[in-house]
């Protein structure tokens, strides 16, 4: 029999998907499912973005491309960067990636493995530690916690730091939480990094779009002291509505670079051409279908935390960011894993349960927003009789 590497019995995913799929199958069986589960936005792809991509092949562009993107493409996003938050970036530190995920994917891989230490966000993104304990490199969590408004630490986080810390991942606005880190904060960790200069970061800023209350997003390509160390995460899929065309970028510092262009030329060569096209008219053409997003977004979320406020048993901080409450379900009686399971089978609401996204997650559930007021009226109406009418498991 063959044997694979030990590393797959270490592998996680995502349980999204997981709850995606049942919900899907309860669907085809007749049953009528709110989705409130997977993180994608329920809008179109702007039109003028597909047409580019229908343009790209009609044009002949059906090729491979550069494995780092087409330079139109790392060109854009370099403006864009500079237009949003005034950093001097160059199209040369740009790869273009198939999505967002493939850059945790390559960064974690680049510093993890046995007796290097890997700080992440808990709860926050699965994969993060999935691909850490991949690796063999020690997940260390990073707390995130509600009564510090979903914001990581700065002091929390410097703590933690040790001579065998390889990478720090980062993650604001965040899943799961909709927590935004302050401007303030980020100073203080990003000065309290620069007594640990060998330590990378990693920040993930695919929701950057996303901020409400006038918070403002902070990239942190926006620190001298970090550039030479910092990876950057981003890429279209929630800002455009783009989550089906694997589209993404990484800013890379110094060798890291070439690095994922081996590892790009290795496992996909390039990014499927037309959706290249497509990213230039999303970052050039006209941004108002992103603001109309986000207003509609904001408009989501003040209902979803007013009706889960209202809920017995339930208290939801006010998200900040991206598209996702996380209210606190400790005082239902229900553990969270088992509320969110219930809550699919017997009320057809699909939520995710908050220990899919670490240990800390334990007493919440995530709820995506991206679902029309009508669904998500319902959904809280559904959740309301369930809690009422059914008792903790
Ligand atoms: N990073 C975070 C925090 C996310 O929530 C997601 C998607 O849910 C991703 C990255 C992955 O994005 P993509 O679909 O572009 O791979």
């Amino acid at each position: 029999m063959f044997r694979t590497i030990a590393a797959f019995d270490r592998i996680g995913e995502e349980n999204a998907f997981t709850v995606l799929a049942r919900a899907n199958a309860l669907t085809a069986q007749g049953r009528d499912i709110i989705n409130l589960g997977i993180g994608q936005p329920d809008f179109r792809t702007p039109d003028h973005i597909v047409e580019a991509a229908v343009k790209a092949l009609r044009d002949g562009h059906h090729g491979y491309t550069p494995a780092t993107g087409i330079p139109a493409l790392r060109e854009a996003v370099a403006a864009d960067l500079h237009k949003r938050f005034a950093v001097n970036v160059s199209p040369d530190e740009v790869m273009i990636m198939p999505g967002g995920k493939p850059t945790m994917f390559m960064s974690i891989l680049m510093f993890g493995e046995p007796g290097a230490d890997i700080l992440y966000p808990d709860p926050g993104f699965p994969i993060y530690r999935s691909m850490i304990e991949f690796t063999g490199a020690r997940p260390v969590p990073v707390p995130i916690r509600e009564e510090n408004g979903f914001a990581f630490s700065a002091e929390e986080t410097l703590k933690l730091i040790t001579p065998q810390t390889r990478l720090l991942i980062l993650n604001s606005p965040a899943n799961p939480t909709g927590g935004v880190t302050p401007k303030t904060e980020v100073d203080k960790l990003v000065a309290g990094l620069e007594q640990w200069p060998d330590v990378a970061v990693m920040s993930d800023e695919i929701y950057d779009h996303m901020t409400y209350d006038g918070e403002r997003h902070v990239c942190l390509l926006s620190y001298p002291s970090l550039r030479d160390r910092l990876i950057l995460l981003n890429g279209w899929s929630k800002t455009y509505a783009m989550t089906g065309w694997r589209l993404g970028y990484a800013v890379w510092p110094g060798k890291l670079y070439d690095y994922a262009r081996k590892l790009a030329v290795n496992l996909h060569s390039c990014v499927n051409a037309p959706a290249q096209y497509a990213g230039i008219a999303a970052l050039t053409g006209p941004q108002d279908a992103v603001r109309s997003m986000v207003a509609e977004f904001d408009r989501r979320r003040k209902v979803v935390v007013a009706g889960l406020n209202k809920l017995p048993g339930i208290t939801c901080a006010t998200p900040k960011g991206a598209f996702y409450a996380f209210p606190n379900v400790g005082k239902t009686g229900w553990k969270a894993k088992a509320l969110a399971s219930s809550l699919l089978e017997e009320a057809g609401v699909a939520i995710i349960g908050g220990p899919d996204f670490g240990i800390l997650g334990e007493g919440y559930v995530r709820l995506s927003y991206a679902n029309s007021t009508e669904n998500i009226l319902k959904a809280l109406d559904r959740m309301g009789d369930f809690l009422a009418s059914r008792k903790a498991a």
